[in-house]
């Protein structure tokens, strides 16, 4: 019927209106600020960097590889890769970016930087209240403003939080396990290597074949 899916809706929105008087669950507004709804696991705002532990420095699991730096459709991060290198989370020596800043005013919060992070170094935030009168350096958050604790990430993506740290706890073991592996490999080679007998020297009296001795010429000796 013509219009039928119109007067669904609104007799659904009168079904709401009428039944707010009676059923708290039909009363969806709340008294916004004083009040705040729970936001749901899978809400984003924009990028915030993560850290391990309680140096945001030293902890900082980005490692300045600009992925998403190039990814990002409208560019609105910008990276500057650090001179030397820290040890990441299984230790080996990564880069870490010296700058790293995010131009909220231009972000569309694709969450393409999350996505193509090979190191669980970006995520999205959900704080959404940020409004500024500074357009320019209000809005471009630096590498200190951006970086927030692994901690802060669980309580707001309990779900995926969970996810991603039984993966690298599972990936930090592997590393650890091929590091000892290595190790052993290494000590039973050094091992192998003290045990076999070294070569003689040429012209030594080892195990060198000499040549039988010519018998000596007897002069006017007849044949
Ligand atoms: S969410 Fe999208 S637009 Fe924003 S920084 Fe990440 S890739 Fe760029
Ligand atoms: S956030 Fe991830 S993808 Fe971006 S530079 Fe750092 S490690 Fe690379």
């Amino acid at each position: 019927m013509l219009g039928e899916g119109i007067v669904q809706g609104l007799v659904e929105t009168a079904r709401n209106f009428f039944g707010s008087y009676f059923e708290k669950d039909r009363l969806t507004t709340v008294q916004y600020p004083e009040q705040r709804l729970p936001l749901p696991e899978a809400s984003r705002v924009f990028p915030f960097l993560l850290y391990d532990g309680s140096d945001p420095e030293a902890g900082l699991r980005c490692v300045a590889c600009q992925i998403c730096e190039k990814e990002c459709p409208p560019r609105c991060i910008h990276i500057d890769k650090s001179k030397d290198k820290k040890p990441d989370f299984v230790g080996k020596p990564q880069f870490y970016p010296a700058v790293f800043n995010i131009d909220v005013s231009v972000c569309m919060s694709c969450q393409i930087c999350v996505e193509v992070c090979p190191f669980d170094a970006i995520r999205m935030d959900k704080v959404f209240e940020l409004s500024t009168d500074d357009r320019f350096g209000g809005l471009l958050y630096t590498k200190q403003e951006l970086s927030r604790p692994n901690e802060y990430y669980q309580k707001i993506h309990p779900v995926e939080a969970a996810e991603t740290d039984e993966r690298r706890v599972k990936e930090a073991a592997e590393a650890k396990a091929r590091a000892v592996a290595a190790q052993a490999a290494a000590k039973a080679k050094a091992a192998a290597a003290a045990a076999t007998p070294a070569a003689p020297a040429a012209g030594s009296s080892g195990n060198v074949a000499t040549a039988p001795a010519k018998p000596a010429e007897t002069k006017g000796t007849p044949p």
